[in-house]
């Protein structure tokens, strides 16, 4: 699911930094360890005829000190080291962009895959709340998206491909080293402190990577996060949030974005498949698995305000309606609109009285804040920029080196 971030992109090239990513850099056959679950690498070093609490020990090196190299894993033998560097590595996605803003929002592009690859982006936003700081990282699942949801920079961009774990988790712990890279291993700790899966893709529609990935989150020998602080946000795939309740707890939101299903299958398509009534019994249902000590006490209503379509007072009373037996915090998020899209932004007083009617009815209801004006763009758009100026920066490049050819053949 994307998020749709109120922000501008001005001054987006002089502000950008270029980028190396620390990592291990090792041929295309090595086994890269970094998106392994426990269980995976246990089996992994048993094949190996290694105990298997060395994956306990090697999962904390990569994840709560940020270490790529075998070398500096101190309480692994020099045998067992040398061995494992000569066939894995420890190897997270190539940061190609990477801008920080004056209000602690920091924001990713990714190339994933091989040769040129392709681009994916992760945000993170810092937030002070009655729990003291948060830092909550967006991370994408997919490159691009199919479910085309017509407000969403992202889903014009057409699906190209699932991420792997590696490459999921990756963007965690990319997130965590951005802070860390200047500290001694031994100092360093994990400093995101909240997760949401709602950048780029819909995870549902990439289920087993993002399942593991989660369960990393959640892993003490790696980031061990709690459960009520990684969120996975959907579209509304209703069989596999079923799925998700029986395989891992998790806090769930849904990008709702309207309150009927006129409305909704012109604005995410995938409700002509799975209607309204549908996906609100399927949260119910997700909320019923474990009660009350899990992480599914309420679902996340996400509702971008979309001016004159979706904000309107009947809207909020169809909405009131619609949730009206399911426990549920509402996320209003004002639109950011991208080139050529179709809708505005509501006027603040709309989505003010908007909120009104729903806390009014007893709702807790926020309205999301503006974060990182000077470096970020809504989801997908970000991606969209890097790769016009790759491709501009390709282009000058090719033109430059047909000027030298023509100058050399004249001379
Ligand atoms: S097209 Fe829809 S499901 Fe896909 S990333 Fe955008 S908002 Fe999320």
């Amino acid at each position: 699911m994307s998020s749709v971030a109120v922000v501008s992109s001005e001054n987006l090239y002089e502000k950008q930094q270029s980028c190396a990513t620390p990592v291990v850099q090792a041929t295309a056959a090595k086994v890269n360890l970094l998106g392994m679950s426990r269980p995976e690498l246990e089996k992994f070093f048993e094949d190996l005829g290694e105990k298997k609490f060395r994956a306990g020990q090697v999962m904390k090196w990569i994840h709560q000190y940020f270490v790529t190299d075998f070398a500096e894993m101190s309480n692994i033998s020099g045998k067992l080291r040398e061995k494992l560097e000569k066939i894995c590595e420890i190897k997270a996605p190539e940061v190609v962009h990477r801008n920080y803003s004056k209000d602690g929002t920091r924001k990713w592009v990714f190339r994933v895959g091989d040769g040129e690859g392709s681009l994916v982006e992760t945000v993170l936003i810092p937030a002070e709340d009655k729990t003291g700081a948060r830092k909550t990282l967006c991370i994408s699942s997919q490159v691009g998206c199919a479910l085309d949801c017509s407000f969403c920079s992202t889903g014009k961009q057409g699906f190209q491909r699932d991420l792997t774990p590696a490459e999921i988790i990756g963007q965690l712990w990319m997130a965590n080293y951005s802070y860390m890279e200047d500290v001694p291993v031994a100092e360093r700790e994990r400093t995101v402190t909240n997760v949401v899966m709602m950048g780029m893709g819909e995870p549902l529609l990439n289920y087993d990577a993002v399942l593991s990935s989660m369960q990393l989150m959640l892993d003490d020998f790696a980031y061990g996060m709690s459960k009520r602080r990684v969120t996975l946000s959907t579209s509304g795939v209703v069989p596999k949030i079923d799925q998700l309740a029986q395989d891992i707890d998790v806090a769930l939101a849904i990008s709702l974005h309207a309150p009927n299903d006129e409305l909704r299958n012109e604005l995410v398509p995938i409700n002509k498949k799975y209607p309204l009534q549908q996906l609100i019994a399927a949260c119910q249902r997700y909320l019923a698995k474990d009660g009350n000590e899990s992480a599914r006490r309420h679902v996340t209503i996400e509702y971008v305000m979309l001016d004159g379509v979706n904000d309107q007072p009947e809207h909020a009373q169809q909405l009131l309606k619609l949730l009206k037996n399911l426990p549920s915090k509402i996320n209003l998020i004002p639109f950011n609109p991208f080139p050529h899209a179709p809708y505005g932004r509501s006027s603040r007083n709309r989505i003010i009285a908007f909120q009104k009617t729903l806390s009014d009815a007893g709702f807790v209801c926020t309205i999301r804040q503006t974060r990182g004006d000077d470096i970020d763009a809504a989801c997908g758009q970000l991606v969209g920029q890097v790769a016009d100026r790759t491709r501009r920066a390709e282009q000058w490049k090719k033109k430059v080196a047909q000027q030298q050819e023509i100058l050399r053949t004249q001379g």
